[in-house]
């Protein structure tokens, strides 16, 4: 062992493994048994005072190290800064702007490092500082490309489907609500898009549903719609005990509970762009949201 790097042979083992070549006065040979791409030990320094350097750390296979002369200094090699995991404390306390606002610089999970754009929700208007009111909650899946882009759910040929079947219910994304009721808001269970739509990871959901659970709280709607499977997992997983391994498609046609708001699952939009016949069955569910609504 050496003990000029305070480094034993494991310890350099490892950093050959990782591809961290170690340079000492003494030991260059010992540390290293890979071809030497190690610089020869600067000229005109003793070791003693190459040992003040404490070391040459270099990254294996940086074309720089091997053409620089000796005593020309390694350029620092460029790291992004690291990403800052960090879970929000207090969500279930906030108002509806502190909610927005924490979505909207949240690092909980590394899709912050990815996405364009958080994607809170859109809904009936409301004044400043206020909850919008709304009858009706939509609970999609996770913010697409598009949706990443501007910054707000269901815009693109899902969203085009959706806005069709709320007009069919006399609803609209943004319509108010009247003495008739009515009033919408649109979320999803993720507020930032996964790289590549690929389906959310478990860490993502458990760290972003406490931002759909308070929207539920805030909110208070009369009904849930939740369209497609990420939905119908994050909202019924603590009500549906046979939610694990149950096709989604199987809850639809009851009425569930969330937080005590009703819940009809229905299937999502993209899936039913695929499968145009199914058109009939998300009607089927919207009319048992619209009759259970008018029978409350
Ligand atoms: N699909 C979703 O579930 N949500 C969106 O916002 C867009 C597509």
């Amino acid at each position: 062992m050496t003990d000029t790097l305070l480094l034993d042979k494991r310890q350099r083992a490892m950093l050959a493994e990782m591809g961290v070549r170690v340079w000492s006065p003494e030991s260059e040979a010992a540390v290293m048994d890979a071809p030497a791409l190690a610089p020869a030990p600067p000229q005109g320094l003793t070791p003693a005072s190459a040992l003040a350097t404490q070391a040459l750390v270099q990254v294996a296979g940086d074309a720089q190290a091997t053409r620089h002369a000796p005593m020309t200094p390694v350029a620092p090699v460029e790291l992004a800064p690291p990403l800052l995991i960090q879970r929000p404390a207090g969500i279930d306390q906030m108002d509806w702007p502190a909610l927005q606002r924490t979505v909207s610089t949240c690092q909980a999970c590394a899709l912050c490092g990815t996405r364009q754009n958080t994607v809170f929700g859109v809904g009936a208007p409301a004044d400043e500082a206020q909850v919008p009111q709304v009858d009706w909650l939509i609970v999609g899946e996770t913010p697409g490309e598009e949706e990443d882009r501007q910054g707000e759910p269901f815009v693109g040929q899902a969203g085009l489907l959706l806005d069709n079947m709320l007009g069919a219910m006399q609803l609209s994304r943004t319509g108010a609500k009247s003495p008739q009721g009515g009033g919408v808001y649109i979320t999803n269970v993720l507020k930032c898009r996964p790289p590549g739509n690929r389906n959310p990871k478990p860490e993502e959901v458990a760290q972003c549903v406490s931002y759909l659970e308070r929207q539920v709280a805030l909110l208070q709607p009369k009904m849930i719609l939740a369209m497609g499977r990420f939905a119908v997992q994050a909202l019924l997983r603590d009500s549906v005990p046979e939610l694990e391994g149950t096709p989604y498609g199987k809850l639809r046609g009851r009425v569930h509970r969330y937080q005590n708001v009703p819940v009809v699952v229905t299937y999502h939009p993209a899936y039913v762009l695929r499968n145009l016949p199914e058109k009939a069955k998300v009607w089927a569910d919207l009319c048992l949201a619209m009759a259970h609504i008018q029978g409350a």
